[in-house]
C-alpha cells in the first residue's frame, strides 16, 4: 500500500530527518584510520539513545537475511557496497566507507546514506562518489509531481552511464512511512515516464549505488554484506524525500 503523507505530518517526519543527517554527520567525522566499525556502531546507538529514537536496523529481518541485523548502522568498506553488517575492523588509510542508517522518530522513519574515504583518497574513489552524488541529484531533481518513478530511475541509470558505469537494479529505493521499506519501488534505471506517479505527500527514499568495473554483487557469508564480485569498490548515497507541489522536500539533507 503506497500512503501519501499530508504536510502536518510531513511536518511531523522532519525532526526524523534531521536525526539522521546529524548522526550521518557525526559518523563522517568519526570515521578515521585506525577506528573500529564496531565503535561507530555504538556511536550511532548511542545518538539513538540520546534523542529517544528507534533503530529500524537492529531487529531488521527479511526473508534474505539470516537473522536480525542486530546493528543500528550499515558500515560497507571498499568492495562492500550495501547491508555492510558492522564487524570487528579497524578502518585503514584509503579505505571507501558507506554507511546507511535509519530510525524512526515519534512515529516516522527516514533513512540515508553517504560514502566517505578515510584518511588519504585515491581519485577513482573520490570520483565514484561524485558520480553516486550526481545521480542522486539528478533523481531529485525530477521527483516531482507529473512525473513518474520510472524518471528517477533513468536519472540515475543515465548519469551511471554517463560515467561508463553499468547499474545494478537488484537494489534500490522505496517508500518510507511509518516503516522503512514500502512501495513504491526505485528502481536504479528505467524507462522515463512508466511506473507510479509521482504525487504531493509520497514519501520515497532514493539511493543510488555504483560500483567501479562490475554490476555484479555477491553476499558475504553473514549473510548481510553485499559486495562486488570483481572486488572493485562502492559508493552508496542515499535521501529520503518528499514530492511536493513544487520542489521535493529533502527530509535527510545535511548542512
Ligand atoms: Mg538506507
Amino acid at each position: 500500500m503506497i500512503e501519501l503523507l499530508t504536510p502536518t505530518q510531513l511536518d511531523e517526519m522532519r525532526p526524523a530527518g534531521e536525526f539522521v543527517a546529524s548522526v550521518l554527520t557525526a559518523l563522517s567525522e568519526a570515521a578515521d584510520i585506525g577506528v573500529n566499525l564496531l565503535d561507530l556502531d555504538a556511536l550511532a546507538h548511542e545518538m539513538i539513545r540520546e534523542r529517544g529514537a528507534e533503530s529500524c536496523y537492529i531487529d531488521y529481518h527479511p526473508s534474505f537475511g539470516a537473522m536480525p541485523f542486530g546493528k543500528v548502522l550499515c558500515t560497507s568498506v571498499n568492495d562492500a557496497v550495501l547491508h555492510g553488517l558492522p564487524h570487528d575492523y579497524q578502518l585503514q588509510d584509503s579505505d571507501l566507507v558507506s554507511f546507511d542508517f535509519a530510525v524512526s522518530l515519534n512515529g516516522w522513519v527516514c533513512d540515508s546514506a553517504l560514502s566517505v574515504v578515510v584518511g588519504t583518497p585515491r581519485a577513482e574513489d573520490l570520483e565514484l562518489i561524485a558520480n553516486a552524488q550526481e545521480a542522486l541529484d539528478a533523481a531529485i531533481g525530477v521527483a516531482r509531481a507529473g512525473n513518474k518513478v520510472g524518471d528517477i530511475s533513468a536519472a540515475i541509470g543515465e548519469v551511471g552511464r554517463s560515467h561508463g558505469l553499468s547499474v545494478n537494479t537488484q537494489f534500490g529505493g522505496h517508500g518510507v512511512g511509518r516503516t522503512m521499506h514500502g512501495d513504491p519501488h526505485i528502481p536504479n534505471d528505467g524507462r522515463p515516464g512508466r511506473g507510479f506517479p509521482l504525487q504531493p505527500g509520497l514519501v520515497i527514499a532514493i539511493e543510488p549505488w555504483f560500483l567501479q568495473t562490475t554490476d555484479e554483487i555477491v553476499m558475504d557469508p553473514d549473510g548481510w554484506t553485499i559486495r562486488s564480485a570483481d572486488g572493485s569498490r562502492g559508493a552508496h548515497v542515499e535521501h529520503t524525500i518528499a514530492i511536493t507541489d513544487g520542489d521535493p522536500i529533502v527530509m535527510t539533507a545535511r548542512d
